[in-house]
């Protein structure tokens, strides 16, 4: 699999670039001093990753074209439909964002966690859960794996917050990844010194997956007795301004979380120029203290996500596994026709993978990577999707 589609450099201003695909054009961030117009590059999440030659994009380009515009078309029909508020949202991700859809792999490299949030089956007060640690080696094994023989362009390396990953090892893991590979890597460990995003970030990751999880600190206090809620958005800030691509958001359904709670949350997330909206429905886990706590319903899922598009129109908006969860036959479709426009398929070795138990019964944990990569790509054929750059 290759999912992705390369765009030819039709103006440069400054760091900022403007690719075409197919006649669309997006915008993207660029660190190549030397990129010239009409050269050609694959960019993720609006960072140019790649440069590449005309002699090796023409052939990719040839091989798309023609599935592209049937996309493309697919996606324009079914994108008429504005009777529910589902699918005014679908419309309004349409008139902005096209048909483009980005698919991210994640790699959850260790179970352990110092802290104890209320939801999260990874606390560390869970001990029935069984631990695991990837090593390094093993780490930059999965993610090679993942760019060399399955295509991916872009990846999240995810944790519990795990202080045995010293900064060294991080940055080895992520140097290691990134001297061979050109992609972009995002990093999901929880809150760190910021002299440690530093680090990585010269180490070559340029996206952070942090939520601030609920935008009400007196919610988040309860939520997350271990952090501070204005610490946390104050890190948020300094990643966005060091240069991270941020994917932020929160947990829809958690216990306490009124209406009003919900649209902050969403008004948050957009304030603080998520370059990637990243939410998605609290699923209770049994052995922590929300265990009898209820699943928000799929509608209020949905509701979330269509309601964060009409309030963002451009936003790039992930559907969680979470989502998937929560209606397993569905949830990926429903969440990409109500504006959603962003997948995740998880790489973490088929070993570990039940053992990531943030919640019970996640979707894709008993499915290998093959083939939740071939549903995937399925699934967006059939809604029209193309993996052209989302932009910035
Ligand atoms: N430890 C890091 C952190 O908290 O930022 C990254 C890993 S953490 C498992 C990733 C995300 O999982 C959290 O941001 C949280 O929103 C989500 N999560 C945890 N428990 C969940 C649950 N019961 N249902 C849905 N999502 C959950
Ligand atoms: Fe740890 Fe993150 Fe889970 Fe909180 S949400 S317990 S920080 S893994």
């Amino acid at each position: 699999m290759c999912y992705a589609i390369p765009g030819k450099v039709v103006e440069i201003n400054d760091k900022i670039v403007t690719v075409e695909y197919f006649g669309e054009q997006r915008k993207a961030r660029n660190e190549f001093y030397d990129l010239k117009l009409g050269e050609y590059v694959y960019a993720q999440g609006g960072l140019v990753i790649q440069k590449m030659s005309e002699r090796e994009a023409l052939p990719v380009l040839e091989s798309w074209k023609e599935l592209f515009f049937e996309l493309q078309e697919i996606d324009i029909q079914m994108a008429k439909n504005t009777k529910t508020l589902y699918d005014k949202a679908n419309a309004v991700r349409h008139k902005h964002l096209g048909n483009a859809c980005c698919v991210h792999g994640i790699i959850e490299f260790s179970n352990y966690c110092k802290n104890n949030c209320l939801y999260c089956g990874l606390r560390k007060d869970n001990t029935k859960i069984k631990r695991y640690r990837m090593e390094v080696d093993e780490i930059v094994k999965t993610a090679e794996n993942a760019i060399n023989n399955l295509g991916f362009k872009a990846l999240v390396l995810q944790s519990g917050e795990d202080d045995y990953y010293t900064a060294e090892m991080l940055e080895k893991a992520v140097k290691q990844i990134m001297s061979k590979n050109p992609i972009l890597l995002v990093l999901s460990i929880g809150e760190r010194d910021i002299s440690v995003y530093r680090r990585l970030y010269g180490a070559g990751a340029r996206g952070v997956l942090l939520r601030f999880e609920t935008s009400d600190p007196e919610l988040y206090k309860k939520m997350k007795p271990e952090s501070d809620f204005d610490k946390r958005i104050e890190l948020i800030k300094q990643l966005r301004e060091m240069g991270y691509l941020i994917f932020t958001g929160f947990l829809v359904g958690l216990p306490g979380q009124s209406e009003e709670i919900l649209v902050k949350d969403i008004e948050l997330t957009d304030s603080l120029g998520a370059d990637m909206f990243s939410f998605g429905p609290f699923i209770p886990h049994p052995q922590t203290p929300l265990a009898d706590a209820g699943a928000p319903s799929i509608d209020t899922a949905l509701n979330a996500i269509a309601r964060a598009r009409l309030i963002s129109p451009e936003a790039k908006i992930l559907v969680t596994t979470a989502m998937e969860t929560i209606d397993k036959q569905d949830g990926a479709k429903l969440g990409l026709m109500s504006g959603g426009n962003s997948l995740m398929i998880n790489l973490t070795p088929e070993k570990y993978r039940k053992f990531y138990e943030i919640y019970p019964d996640r979707a894709g944990t008993d499915t290998a990577v093959e083939k939740q990569i071939q549903d995937v790509l399925d699934l967006l054929r059939r809604l029209g999707r193309a993996p052209t750059d989302l932009g910035i």
